[in-house]
């Protein structure tokens, strides 16, 4: 891909923008570009330097995305709604063509890596309370205050940050959550690593800072820390799909897992599309495992399996058309009248354009049967070990989201309210689990990090 209309081949040191931005290591890439830790010479501050390939259509999807970051930031002039902040853009010529550059606010690893280093075994329940009230406090900023649908929100976009303001201390914007490759993670626990060597010191302090700890500029740094009630904070990035709720172009939305029926059966979407993948990506959070991963089969396809798995957890559909019993033929043939119309209306209403290729009129899968209904608060006591308690709360709290019908799930703002949010307390159930998570040695309670290396 680095070749004409594709990726702009960076080197360490390269310089941007008239020397503003000089490259430091690349910090990840996508289908549409690299992106590269700079340090903004202006500011004294490390920067995220996403740099898109040249061709038109990615130069075309770069404008947009510089169009909606920019209202995500005119609306947020203090930074504090938990979504990636656009610094800065421009125009980068190369020898594949001229690139269109965002500068963004420098941020850690995603939530998807805090899951694998967890070794995928969910998080404390109140490190996920602590990331979902981010994240909604983000969804609702998107959706009430600006009209912005995101329709990708997963855990790999969702990146973390560290509380400590970098504008206060520009250095320390280096220590900024990056967890460490696994290869290089023996007892494979959650660590962070501190980048550029030149910092080791001032993060030593950090860490310090972080962890509650005084901590003597001196002497070598201790290999391994264990950090308890880190306040780890994340945000919400990659709007490359993000679109204003009244302009939009495509129907096909959302990574698989995270699709909410509505946008498989085509029957059109809103900002509810959010809420369902904020959903599963709590569920994620918690269990470590995504809550559906459909797969296609012989005779059905990915779309109808994963209409099967929402149907297993969550209930039928609400479509159903109940059969006809034995009745003296004139009220059998208005009745069947009365059913056609309330199907046609229901139709109209819940189904969408994909509808009748998937369900039969009885609002059954046409091509996968016997479903085995196994429900949310079930499945986390049976095979995620939660205490009943701590199930049924969560469910209580991720159920209504899951509704069939968009327009029932809860917006990000009454989301806020819920009280499952605010339980803070760790109750019983929680300490007990919190306990068993430190035995087997993983979990956020067991954070470290590694100065240096
Ligand atoms: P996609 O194919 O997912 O649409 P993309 O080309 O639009 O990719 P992004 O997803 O925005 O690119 O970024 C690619 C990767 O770069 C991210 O997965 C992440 O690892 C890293 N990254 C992006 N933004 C930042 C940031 N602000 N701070 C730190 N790392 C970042
Ligand atoms: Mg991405
Ligand atoms: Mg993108």
């Amino acid at each position: 891909s680095y070749r004409k209309g594709g990726y702009h081949a960076v080197r360490v040191g390269d310089s941007f923008a008239g020397g503003r931005y000089i490259a430091q290591r690349k910090l990840g890439w996508g289908q549409f570009s690299t992106v590269w830790l700079a340090y903004d010479t202006q500011s004294s501050r490390y920067v995220a330097l996403k740099i898109q390939k040249s061709a038109p259509q990615f130069a075309q999807a770069a404008l947009h995305e510089i169009e909606l970051l920019s209202a995500i930031a005119a609306g947020d002039p203090s930074s504090s709604k938990f979504v990636v902040r656009l610094v800065d853009h421009f125009k980068h010529t190369g020898p594949n063509g001229q690139h269109l550059c965002m500068v963004l606010e420098f941020l850690g690893d995603s939530l998807l890596r805090l899951i694998r280093y967890n070794r995928y075994k969910g998080l404390e329940l109140n490190k996920v309370r602590e990331i979902c009230k981010c994240i909604l406090i983000g969804l609702d900023y998107l959706h009430r205050e600006l009209g912005m649908i995101h329709t990708d929100l997963k855990p790999e976009n969702i990146l973390l940050f560290s509380t400590i303001d970098p504008a206060k201390d520009p250095i320390l914007s280096g220590l900024t959550p990056i967890l460490e490759r696994p290869e290089g993670n023996a007892n494979g626990g959650v660590t962070i690593s501190v980048i550029e060597k030149k910092l080791k010191r001032r993060a030593r302090s950090a860490v310090a800072r972080i962890s509650g700890r005084r901590e003597s500029m001196g002497g070598l740094p201790k290999p391994k820390r264990t950090v308890d009630g880190i306040d780890m904070r994340c945000k919400v990035v990659d709007f490359g799909n993000a679109c204003w709720a009244d302009k939009q172009f495509i129907e096909e939305i959302q990574t698989r897992q995270y699709r909410a029926p509505e946008v498989i059966l085509r029957s059109g979407f809103s900002f509810s599309v959010d809420m369902w993948s904020f959903a599963c990506t709590a569920f994620e959070l918690a269990t470590g495992e995504m809550m559906f991963t459909p797969k296609g089969g012989e005779g059905f396809s990915e779309d109808e399996d994963h209409l099967a798995l929402m149907m297993e957890l969550l209930g039928k559909m609400p479509r159903k058309v109940s059969t006809l019993s034995p009745l003296p033929l004139v009220r059998q043939i208005l009745q069947l009248i009365t059913h056609f119309y309330i199907f046609l209306v229901k139709q109209i209403a819940i189904g969408g354009a994909r509808s009748k290729d998937y369900f039969d009129r009885h609002g059954d899968l046409k091509r996968i049967r016997r479903l085995k209904y196994w429900p949310l608060d079930r499945i986390l006591v049976d095979k995620f070990k939660f205490s009943d308690t701590d199930a049924r709360e969560f469910a209580e709290f991720l159920c209504p989201l899951l509704d069939f019908a968009p327009e029932k799930r809860p917006t990000a703002q009454q989301c806020l309210q819920h009280p499952w949010l605010n339980i803070s307390n760790l109750t019983q159930s929680e300490l007990k689990s919190e306990s068993s998570v430190e035995k087997v040695g993983v979990g956020m309670s067991n954070l470290q990090i590694k100065v240096g290396k």
